[in-house]
């Protein structure tokens, strides 16, 4: 089985619909969502909901007030300012640190597990889909890609499957990292754009700095033809195979008003260069 993730070092480079494309060509294979942030590839996807699980990450405090007397000891020690004047936590500034519980005299205070998001295993047309949802101001997104990450190695052994197809989170950041440990390749899609360049030049150290190989595909590359130079003289003196450029066509925009995968919605619109680059992959 051999875990394939796409990335971009940045939003907004049609990542996701290429790693649908890409997912949907691919035989065979389990679909994952690490973009857990701002999950998007169930638009395309359009899941059933067979599991739903609660994603418990951290503690929060909560002051019972029948046992609190007021004492303010629990105020003065929290250092995130997550208790008011009223004996009352703030689930969205508390950290979970514990310390109020360990200065309130009264046992008023209790932590209970928080509630982080959830995180779901769905049928597709295209077949199993791990995604997730991460609650408004939560962090810990790492944690949850790591989680529905193994919950996808779980279905792969069972099923036998041959891929795992990882649509990963734009940036650097600590959820990317999560997404690219332990995979077998990462296609960096890029668009022909100075930062373009520069966030991929910032994916390809990170997924050199974890062993994982890299490949990169240049998106509209026709919209800067001398950027896509650029582009390409950089892989090539970086050693990065570039196996894919795909010209703009509104055609993936319709795609996803119509919420379809563009070779659903026209096999025609960039058929060709999508297979190659699933061919390449597969290489
Ligand atoms: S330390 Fe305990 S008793 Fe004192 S104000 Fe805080 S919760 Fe209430
Ligand atoms: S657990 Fe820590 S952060 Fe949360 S209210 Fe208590 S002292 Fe403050």
């Amino acid at each position: 089985m051999k875990q394939i993730v796409i990335i971009s070092g940045k939003g907004g480079t049609g990542k996701t619909v290429i790693t649908g494309a890409l997912a949907a060509l691919a035989e065979n294979k389990i679909m994952v969502d690490c973009d857990v942030d701002a999950a998007d590839l169930h638009l395309l996807l359009q899941p059933k909901i067979r599991q739903r699980h609660e994603f418990i990450c951290g503690k929060t405090a909560v002051i019972d007030p029948g046992a609190c007397t007021k004492c303010g000891q629990c105020l003065a020690a929290c250092r995130f300012q997550a208790i008011n004047g009223k004996y009352i936590v703030d689930p969205i500034d508390c950290e979970g640190c514990g310390l109020c519980a360990r200065v309130c005299s009264s046992d008023a205070v209790k932590l209970v597990d928080n509630k982080a998001g959830e995180w779901f295993i769905s049928d597709t047309r295209f077949g199993p889909f791990v995604h997730a949802k991460l609650g408004i101001a939560e962090e810990n997104s790492g944690k949850l890609v790591s989680r529905i990450r193994q919950a996808a190695r779980d279905i792969a052994k069972q099923r036998g499957s041959d891929y795992i197809i990882i649509d990963g989170p734009p940036g650097i950041g600590c959820p990317v990292i999560a997404s690219l440990t332990g995979v077998d390749l990462a296609l960096i899609v890029t668009e022909p754009t100075t930062s373009g360049l520069h966030d991929a030049k910032r994916i390809m150290d990170v997924a050199r700095h974890f062993n994982v190989p890299v490949k990169l595909a240049v998106n509209k590359y026709d919209l800067n033809p001398e950027m896509t130079d650029e582009i390409e003289n950089y892989c090539k003196k970086a050693d990065v195979p570039v196996v894919g450029k795909i010209a703009f066509d509104r055609r993936f925009v319709e795609a996803m008003v119509a919420g379809k995968m563009i070779i659903e919605y026209d096999a025609q619109a960039a058929g060709e260069e999508l297979s190659g680059i699933w061919q390449a992959l597969k290489d």
